[in-house]
């Protein structure tokens, strides 16, 4: 059986469907494909995500972006682990899974270049398994059925792929959905045991 080595995916949906496709393939770093298409798009996402998180939501990673304070910086640095800053308090924990920046994410590298792109090899602890530039001739000599092709809303299909993969990313789609507001668990349940006894 052959295994899928590429797969072509386009972001957006009808009217903002992309018109350049995005291919990836296993070859290059030395995977030989995957024999379902579950499988191969699972790891795509898990390859995605560990980008994402380096690139969008780990705070010490994103220590020298303007939003980060010099106090909460230099905390950083002296401890890479640190929940808050010692000088002003500020929490400085890593932003909760957010799944509209996960897909907007996805869809803004169509527009990357090979300089923009970034990371293509490793992040977040993970070694990729999908490289972004497998060359169009490779793609052109590779038999049609090692080729997964998905025609539009490849973002949506991704993330669906890695709640699949991370089932706790949900709590964490909950967390960012709320955030700004502090979620009182024992208050909530306590509220909804009383109510549940009158009723
Ligand atoms: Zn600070």
């Amino acid at each position: 059986m052959t295994k899928i080595q590429f797969i072509m995916m386009s972001c957006g949906y009808v009217e903002s469907n992309q018109t350049s496709v995005l291919i990836y393939g296993t070859h290059f770093h030395g995977h030989d494909g995957f024999e379902s298409g579950t499988e191969a798009v699972k790891e795509l996402a898990l390859d995605f995500y560990a980008k994402f998180f380096d690139e969008n939501m780990s705070t010490y990673n994103n220590r020298y972006s303007i939003e980060i304070k010099k106090c909460c910086r230099e905390a950083l640095i002296k401890e890479p682990s640190c929940k808050f800053c010692s000088a002003c308090g500020s929490r400085l924990e890593d932003k909760p899974f957010d799944a509209e920046g996960f897909m907007e994410f996805i869809t803004n590298l169509h527009g990357t270049t090979c300089d923009s792109y970034g990371e293509s090899e490793y992040a977040n602890e993970r070694h990729f398994v999908w490289w972004p530039w497998s060359g169009l001739k490779s793609l052109l000599d590779a038999p049609k059925e090692s080729i997964l092709c998905i025609p539009e809303q490849a973002e949506v299909c991704l993330l669906d792929a890695l709640v699949e993969a991370k089932p706790k990313i949900l709590r964490q789609m909950f967390m960012a959905m709320i955030s700004g507001r502090r979620l009182k668990k024992e208050r909530v349940f306590s509220d909804f045991k009383t109510k549940r006894d009158i009723i």
